[in-house]
C-alpha cells in the first residue's frame, strides 16, 4: 500500500502523570501492529513524560496544539514547534474543530500553524469538517473545500509533503455517532480530488484519517474503506486497550 495507516489518539484536556504511566506501561506489554503507524497526542504538560516513555517504542508522541509564530518572544502562554519538537513530538495536531469552535482559529491561522510545525519538523495532522448546519444545508463539501485550500495554496511542497489530513465531522465528534462508512468514503474521496486539482502525486501519498467516535466495534467497517488511511480517536484514545484494539482493525 503506497499509505502507512495510522491510527493517532487526542486526549483533548484529560490526563494525568498516573494515567500517562499507566497509558505507556500498557502500550509497552501490547504487541502493536508493525503495519500502522501509531501516534498520541496529549496535553503539552505531559508531552515529555509520554515521549520518554515510549522512547524504544513504535509510537509516536504528538502535540495537541502549537503556536503559529516560529521564533521565541513574547507570548505569553504560547509553545513553538522547537519546543515541540524538544520534548519529543513528532506530529501535532493543527485546526480541530475545538479549536476553530472555542478558540475562534480561522483558516488563515491554522495555515500559519501547519506552517510553524513544518518549520520545526513536525509533521502536521489537519483537521477538516463540517458542522450539522452544514451538512443539513448542502455545504459540507463546500466548507470542506475552502477549509482545505488555504492550507495548500498556503504550503510548499515540502511542508504538503508532511501533512495528514483528518476528516472530522463535527457532529460525529464525541457525541456516539459517527460517519457511516459510506459517508467517511465519500467525503474523503471529495478530499483526495481537491488535493488531486493541485498535486496528483500528493492526493496519492497523502494520508486521510477519519475522526468521530471511533471505536473498537466501528473501526474495521470505516477502515475497509478505500479512501481510509486510519483514524483520528478522541475518547477511545483514553483506555490503552481500545486504542490498541482500534489500531489492530486496521491491519
Ligand atoms: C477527536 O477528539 O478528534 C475525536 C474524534 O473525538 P471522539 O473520538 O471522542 O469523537
Amino acid at each position: 500500500m503506497i499509505r502507512t495507516p495510522l491510527v493517532a489518539g487526542n486526549w483533548k484536556m484529560h490526563g494525568s502523570r498516573a494515567a500517562v504511566d499507566d497509558f505507556a506501561a500498557q502500550l509497552r506489554n501490547s504487541e502493536c501492529p508493525a503495519t500502522v503507524d501509531m501516534l498520541v497526542c496529549v496535553p503539552f504538560v505531559y508531552l515529555e513524560r509520554l515521549a520518554l516513555a515510549l522512547a524504544d517504542t513504535v509510537v509516536a508522541v504528538g502535540g495537541e496544539n502549537i503556536a503559529e509564530t516560529v521564533e521565541p518572544g513574547a507570548l505569553t502562554g504560547e509553545i513553538n514547534g522547537a519546543m515541540l519538537a524538544d520534548v519529543g513530538c513528532r506530529y501535532v495536531l493543527v485546526g480541530h474543530s475545538e479549536r476553530r469552535a472555542q478558540q475562534g482559529e480561522d483558516d488563515a491561522v491554522v495555515a500559519r500553524k501547519v506552517n510553524a510545525a513544518a518549520a520545526a519538523g513536525i509533521n502536521p495532522v489537519l483537521c477538516v469538517g463540517e458542522t450539522l448546519a452544514e451538512r443539513d444545508s448542502g455545504q459540507a463539501e463546500r466548507v470542506l473545500a475552502r477549509q482545505l485550500q488555504a492550507v495548500l495554496t498556503a504550503c510548499s511542497a515540502q511542508t504538503l509533503d508532511k501533512l495528514t489530513i483528518a476528516y472530522e465531522p463535527v457532529w460525529a465528534i464525541g457525541s456516539g455517532r459517527s460517519a457511516s462508512p459510506a459517508q467517511a468514503q465519500q467525503m474523503h474521496a471529495f478530499i483526495r480530488t481537491q488535493i488531486a486539482a493541485s498535486n496528483v502525486t500528493l492526493s496519492r501519498s497523502m494520508r486521510l484519517l477519519y475522526g468521530g467516535s471511533v471505536k473498537p466495534d466501528n473501526a474495521a467497517a470505516l477502515f475497509a474503506q478505500d479512501d481510509v488511511d486510519g483514524a483520528l480517536v478522541g475518547g477511545a484514545s483514553l483506555n490503552a486497550a481500545s486504542f490498541m484494539d482500534i489500531a489492530r482493525s486496521m491491519v
